[in-house]
């Protein structure tokens, strides 16, 4: 990735930096790579990731490694192993590459990138609603909200989850002739994945399952009321779709994707849910938690325009004393937070044409003539003003008092500004 692409993937992560801080998340940094179990036995054996996607090599001690293909099960992996129990519950947030074996298309990468946030060891729907709150501000933030939905679903607990999937199945069998191959096959082994099928042909019959609310249990109805009523009062919009169910096995109770229609077939824009029994599961202690992730990449499709970095001062020395000159002026206004360059190389013309091609506010010009006058042309880019200032202290004066100046003024070493031609010292 360079330029726009690399600019895209840059703001999203620094928006998402800024927000998660907004809501006290901590940043973590898990391992790129972990014992293939951790991913086989959580994600469950027969989804998609699992079955068809997994980077999974033998290293030279004849262990099997998967390379990651989502955060979650690594992040549990580590609160297990890394003692993090004690710090729960525990709000974290991680971005970095993931790995899927999948055939590459426009937005869909072999190594990708998502950013991540987790709250582990809240069983109290409190959680959920403030995970969806920082997703939300997080996609006006990019301004990325238009177009997008949260669709949300429960999924019930243990008790619920096997009633509906029992209506499910009898469903699904009644109409077993007209499902794809794909999700014959889940039937038997993984029926909830025949509501998340992409395949066309299974449409018809999924639209026409069973929604989970008639084998809500109170409890799991109370939870998801409590979730619900909590994005009312934050002024989080939502949808329900009571077929929503997601691409792992591990989720319970909320479960919840933003969609959108601007990208064609794929339509999510960040996912997650709750996934209580997950970290039990693999050998840990009793540990409710929730969480989301997001595909960088397709995020930074959503956004609009974005400017590249800004550039304040292009420094144009012609000749080697001048060069000299520069470097010393460029440092200094560097340390003082402006953001300088200087080419290596080029003649003025080339040079003034690429402080154009960056946006920069000023160019400053010193060639041997103004050596000798022991001046500076500073040439403000956005009006065209051009004006000389004195070499001795261009390093130290704030360039903002530039930013209006007229012909024939010039900035003094105590940072006043002073007519050149009377040495009166004179409003901009
Ligand atoms: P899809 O249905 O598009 O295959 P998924 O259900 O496999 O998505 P998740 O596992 O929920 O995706 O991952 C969450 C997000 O990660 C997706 O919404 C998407 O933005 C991103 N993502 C997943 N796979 C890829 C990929 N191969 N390339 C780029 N981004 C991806
Ligand atoms: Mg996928």
């Amino acid at each position: 990735m360079l330029g726009d692409s690399a600019d895209r993937f840059a703001h999203v992560v620094d928006t998402f930096e800024r927000v998660r801080k907004l809501y006290g998340f901590r940043r973590i940094e898990v391992p790129v790579f972990e014992a293939t179990a951790v991913f086989a036995r959580s994600l469950g054996e027969s989804t998609d990731v699992v079955a068809k996607e997994m980077y999974s090599f033998e290293d030279r001690g004849g262990d099997s490694l998967t390379l990651r293909p989502e955060f979650t099960a690594g992040i549990a992996r580590a609160y297990i192993t890394e003692g993090w129990q004690q710090y729960a519950p525990l709000k974290v947030a991680t971005h970095g590459p993931l790995f899927r074996y999948e055939r590459p298309q426009k937005g869909r990468y072999r190594q990708f990138h998502q950013i991540d946030a987790e709250i582990i060891g809240a069983a109290e729907p409190l959680a959920d609603v403030e995970l969806l709150c920082f997703a939300d501000q997080l996609l006006k933030e990019l301004g990325i909200n238009d177009g997008v939905t949260l669709t949300l679903n429960t999924l019930g607990d243990a008790q619920s989850r096997d009633a509906w999937r029992a209506a499910l199945v009898a469903h699904f069998e009644g109409h077993r002739d007209a499902l794809s191959e794909d999700s014959v096959d889940r039937l038997a082994r993984n029926p909830l994945r025949i509501l998340d099928s992409k395949d066309p042909r299974d449409k018809a019959v999924v639209d026409a399952a069973p929604g989970i609310d008639a084998y809500l249990s109170d409890e799991a109805a109370a939870f998801f009321d409590k979730v619900t009523s909590g994005l009312d009062a934050a002024g989080v919009a939502w949808e329900r779709n009571a077929r929503l169910v997601r691409g792992l096995d591990y989720y319970r109770h909320t479960a919840f994707e933003f969609v959108t229609d601007r990208l064609g077939a794929q339509g999510t824009v960040l996912g997650g849910g709750r996934y209580d029994g997950l970290i039990e599961n693999m050998g840990g202690p009793v540990t409710p938690a929730v969480g989301w992730a997001a595909g960088i990449e397709r995020l930074g499709m959503l956004l609009d325009h974005i400017q590249s970095d800004a550039l304040d001062v292009a420094f144009i020395p012609m000749g080697e004393a001048a060069e000299k000159v520069a470097v010393r002026i460029l440092s200094e206004l560097r340390r003082s937070g402006l953001v300088c360059e200087m080419g290596y190389r080029g003649n003025i013309k080339k040079r003034m044409q690429r402080a154009n091609d960056a946006r920069a506010k000023f160019a400053v010009i010193i060639g041997d003539d103004e050596l000798a006058e022991d001046v500076a042309i500073v040439r403000n880019l956005q009006t065209g003003v051009q004006t000389k200032q004195p070499i001795e202290h261009l390093g130290q004066i704030p360039f903002s008092l530039l930013d209006g100046m007229s012909l024939g003024r010039a900035v003094d070493a105590t940072g006043s500004i002073v007519d050149l031609l009377t040495g009166d010292q004179a409003p901009q």
